[in-house]
């Protein structure tokens, strides 16, 4: 088949959750070509043969379309689950009172085993238990070994459901022993990012990257009212966030998750870490061929917040149509950085002037001249993440195009606001920026200068702008 073309017409990305409803060659390239920037493998479903199979049918549709796609493992994390039941599951009244249990069953009635007795141990009368996502709730009557609950809502819980307890740090490890074979599994595939789940502490993600070793970028999935409190510190560890809307609407209130994504957008953005808000973003195409008009404005609402990317879950895993959720979401993107008063959103947030590193003034000074003269891209070649992510930041009023041959970096970029890769080389020789613009398929250009920053920090990046004929 032809290469699809080169230059998406947005900066904001897509990721999607493959699952069953779309692991076949047909339908990954179907979303490869509808929009999807990097595909994310969810190790709390599927199993390593599933998800070999998905990542091979990533790589082998890079190769067939010619644009580079990113593949991010995502860990299940410590999710605190109860244990089973005699009859796989117990049901309660309206303020009925049962016990808890440290163990992975009981046989005793209106009893919940609980796995985890250092959980147990810091339950305190009041504390809220939320289960099965939120649809179950208890009250902590009384604390001790097997403390005691009244249900709020009469209701069932089954075996292996999640459990919680809302607004408290929970004392669990940051890696479960099966986060820790996924990871050691989907490192040896080759993944782009690692995401891992329920982190609480920047400590979590320095226990991660140990184990990573430099590997991938890691990218904190903030669910947990703790991860917000060290939001700060969380940041300075990771090298990307996503907004973890479904967990975090476990743990808050739902009037707080939007407060709490505009927050988490700010805080990533000032540090130049790329965010992804997840969740539910078009959750009635599940079934419908159509976005509702209040998903259709939450897309849009991420958007203008300056989010790197933007996810689907359950809509491309399990839905009934998972080219159109994406194709839907392209749209949403494109019309909305469109907007007139798109530009004014980018560029707030992005940081305060005195923390400005060489690279960003760099940057900055890039954008303006590519403003100045009209021109319709800027060229960029360097061998560092780092600061290709530096100019990703500013959020720039013309798309960056990043040409490399290194196939790792450039997947990687394809998570990164505003920043196009562009498989080739070698950079740097005469023809180089007008074989960019030819690769890129932007309209009839021409280079028009060419300038490197050698001595400025060691910014070792040649620059060119591409301008209109
Ligand atoms: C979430 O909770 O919003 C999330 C992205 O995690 P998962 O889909 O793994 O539950």
């Amino acid at each position: 088949m032809s290469p699809a073309p080169a230059i998406r017409r947005r900066q904001s990305k897509i990721v999607a959750t493959l699952g069953p409803g779309s692991r076949s060659p047909k339908v990954v390239e179907l979303l490869a070509l509808a929009g999807v920037d990097v595909f994310r493998l969810n190790f709390s479903h599927g199993s390593h043969d599933d998800h070999r199979m998905a990542f091979e049918t990533v790589r082998r549709t890079e190769a067939r379309i010619g644009r580079p796609i990113g593949v991010l493992a995502d860990l299940q994390g410590p999710k605190v689950r109860v244990g089973k039941f005699p009859e796989g599951k117990i049901r309660f009244g309206f303020n009925e009172s049962l016990s808890l249990v440290a163990g992975e069953t009981t046989d005793q009635a209106q009893t919940i085993p609980v796995p985890h007795p250092e959980i147990l141990a810091v339950l305190a009368e009041g504390d809220e238990i939320l289960a099965n996502d939120g649809m179950v709730r208890f009250t902590v009557t009384q604390a001790g070994q097997s403390p005691k609950v009244t249900s709020a809502l009469p209701g069932e819980l089954g075996d292996r459901k999640g459990f919680t307890v809302r607004g408290k740090a929970l004392p669990v490890q940051a890696l479960t022993e099966k986060d820790k074979e996924d990871l050691a599994f989907a490192m040896d595939l080759g993944v782009d990012f690692v995401a891992l789940s329920f982190v609480q502490t920047a400590e979590d993600i320095r226990t991660a990257k140990a184990l990573i070793t430099n590997k991938a970028p890691l990218i904190a999935k903030l669910e947990k009212p703790a991860a917000i409190d060290n939001l700060g510190d969380i940041l300075n560890a990771t090298d990307g966030v996503m907004v973890a809307r479904g967990d975090l609407g476990v743990e808050f209130p739902a009037e707080e998750v939007p407060i709490i994504q505009r927050r988490i957008v700010r805080a990533a953005r000032a540090a130049g870490k790329p965010v992804i808000v997840a969740t539910q973003m078009l959750e009635s195409m599940i079934d419908n061929a159509a976005p509702t008009r209040a998903e259709a404005s939450d897309v849009a609402t991420a958007i203008y917040q300056g989010s790197d990317a933007v996810m689907l879950s359950a809509e491309t895993a399990v839905g009934r149509h998972p080219a159109t959720a994406v194709a839907i979401m392209d749209r949403i993107i494109a019309a909305t950085e469109n907007a007139e008063d798109h530009p004014a959103a980018m560029a707030q947030f992005s940081g305060d002037a005195k923390d400005d590193l060489p690279v960003d003034i760099i940057a900055d000074a890039a954008f303006r001249l590519a403003e100045n003269a009209g021109a319709t891209a800027l060229a960029l070649r360097t061998g560092s993440t780092r600061r290709l992510i530096r100019f990703s930041r500013q959020r720039g009023g013309v798309p960056v195009l990043y040409s490399s041959n290194d196939k790792p970096r450039l997947r990687r970029a394809q998570l990164l606001w505003g920043i196009h890769a562009l498989e080739m080389g070698p950079a740097g020789d005469d023809g180089w920026v007008d074989r960019v613009h030819q690769r890129s398929g932007l309209a009839g250009a021409t280079a028009w200068s060419a300038w490197r920053g050698e001595d400025e920090g060691d910014v070792s990046a040649w620059l060119m702008g591409v301008v209109e004929e």
